[in-house]
């Protein structure tokens, strides 16, 4: 009996794990690529450590309702058994989890090899510029001319962030012709410029902190984290995490503001990692008490000596100590905007998932197409959330395109924002 064939367009994490998938259950696979090599976010990812997953609890935004039940559908443990069954030693870091080797060419190594174990053709410079079909099948065609032709299709060409690493506008195009709705495109997950800038002499320090993000007394979020200083304003997981809520701030004209609170430099307390409650005590009276300490008991000595990086004691040696301690508890730096999708590490935006049925992937709108990963209105967290997004929903397409899954016909909660 003929094999069935898909056609995965898109060689990131979704699109590899939706060939491998395909191809386990029995379909004849044709991965598309557009650049040189599959994979190149994939290298990028966790600095090279690519955190693939999270145990925590699901952050996501845009249709977050959708992701939800994708991952109701096939949960993280699900994922992490399935890459460990396809030959991938994991380790975890408290929720976060990486390849044991800490390495994503690890992630991608493997994933080639399996591809390659199961007869899976990757064709690369392959840069599909239009997509025709529906239930009896499928034709791509190339910017180079050539036509690759199937009776299933799963899209999977990512999305804007990390620039060259990243899809163009135009890609989204391919979902657009085959009836689907693309939501407006911006970087999540993104530096924040402020006006003004941190001073020229403090940039590229990386300084523990909590970060709060305020539209006039109200504190819209919190982070705990690494705070990166830069010549345009601030940087790091922690503020990455503030980017939507900030440019939703500025998108109402609510003239956001991050104050940076530096006394996890200074204070013995454990500094835990992620999201904190906005009602996190103010360290200033902390901070106060501990320089009027260090006045008292090194006289003559310069109180912060010693307590935080020379170039930022430098800055603040001539202020007093109700200054410094003002300062280092919640220095503001009201945001001018955030940086682009191509600083971002994942797009906000994109097919509207209301078109896909969560248990299949699969269009309900094209029969036979299939869509997974960040092309989706879909963006996570930092920490793991966008992969494992990428991966499971790849695995789900990639499994259904093979076995000719139908999309459910009952009705989906979507649109659920957070
Ligand atoms: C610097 C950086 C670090 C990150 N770190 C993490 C992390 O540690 N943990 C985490 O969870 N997430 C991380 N992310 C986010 C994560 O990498 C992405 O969300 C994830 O890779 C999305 O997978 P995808 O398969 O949907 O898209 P991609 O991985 O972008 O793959 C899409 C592929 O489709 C190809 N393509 C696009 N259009 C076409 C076309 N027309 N024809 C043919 N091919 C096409 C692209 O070239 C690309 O190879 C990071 C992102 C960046 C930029």
């Amino acid at each position: 009996m003929k094999k069935r064939s898909v056609l995965v367009i898109g060689g990131g994490a979704g699109g590899l794990c939706a060939g491998v998938a395909a191809a386990e259950a029995g379909a004849a696979v044709t991965i598309l690529e557009k650049r040189v090599k599959p994979g190149k976010k994939l290298l990028a990812t966790g600095n090279g450590r690519c955190n693939l997953a999270n145990l925590g609890p699901a952050r996501y935004f845009g249709d977050s309702g959708f992701a939800g039940q994708v991952l109701d559908h096939f949960p993280v443990e699900r994922l992490l058994s399935t890459l460990e069954g396809w030959g991938l030693p994991l380790a975890r870091e408290e929720e976060r989890v990486y390849p044991a080797v800490r390495q994503a060419s690890a992630v991608l190594s493997l994933l080639l090899e399996r591809l390659n174990a199961l007869s899976v053709r990757t064709v690369t410079e392959a840069e599909v510029r239009s997509l025709e079909g529906g239930k009896n099948g499928f034709t791509a065609r190339t910017a180079d001319g050539q036509t690759f032709s199937a009776d299933a299709c799963v899209l999977a060409t990512g999305g804007l962030a990390g620039g060259a690493l990243g899809c163009t506008e135009q890609d989204y195009q391919l979902a657009e012709g085959l009836g689907h709705r693309v939501t407006p495109l911006f970087g999540a997950l993104s530096p924040i410029e402020t006006q003004p800038a941190p001073p020229k002499s403090l940039s590229g320090l990386r300084l523990r902190a909590y970060v709060r993000l305020w539209a006039g007394k109200k504190c819209l979020q919190a982070e705990s984290g690494e705070v990166l200083l830069t010549d345009y304003g601030v940087s790091g997981i922690c503020v990455m995490q503030l980017a939507r809520a900030a440019r939703e701030a500025l998108d109402q004209g609510r003239a956001p503001q991050l104050t940076v609170d530096l006394s996890p430099l200074l204070l013995p307390d454990p500094l835990p990692f992620g999201p904190i409650s906005p009602d996190t005590a103010d360290r200033r009276q902390d901070i106060l008490a501990l320089l009027r300490h260090r006045i008292r008991s090194l006289p003559g000595q310069d109180p912060l000596c010693g307590l935080l990086p020379d170039a930022l004691a430098h800055r603040l040696r001539d202020r007093g100590p109700e200054e410094i301690a003002r300062l280092l508890s919640a220095w503001p730096l009201p945001v001018k905007r955030v940086r682009e999708a191509a600083y971002a590490q994942v797009t906000a935006g994109g097919v509207e998932p209301g078109g896909v049925d969560p248990l299949t992937m699969g269009s309900r709108l094209c029969p036979g197409l299939y869509l997974a990963g960040e092309l989706l209105n879909v963006d996570g967290a930092c920490g793991g959330y966008n992969l494992q997004f990428a991966m499971i929903s790849g695995i789900l397409a990639g499994r259904s395109a093979a076995a000719q899954s139908n999309p459910s016909t009952k009705p989906i909660r979507t649109g659920r924002t957070s």
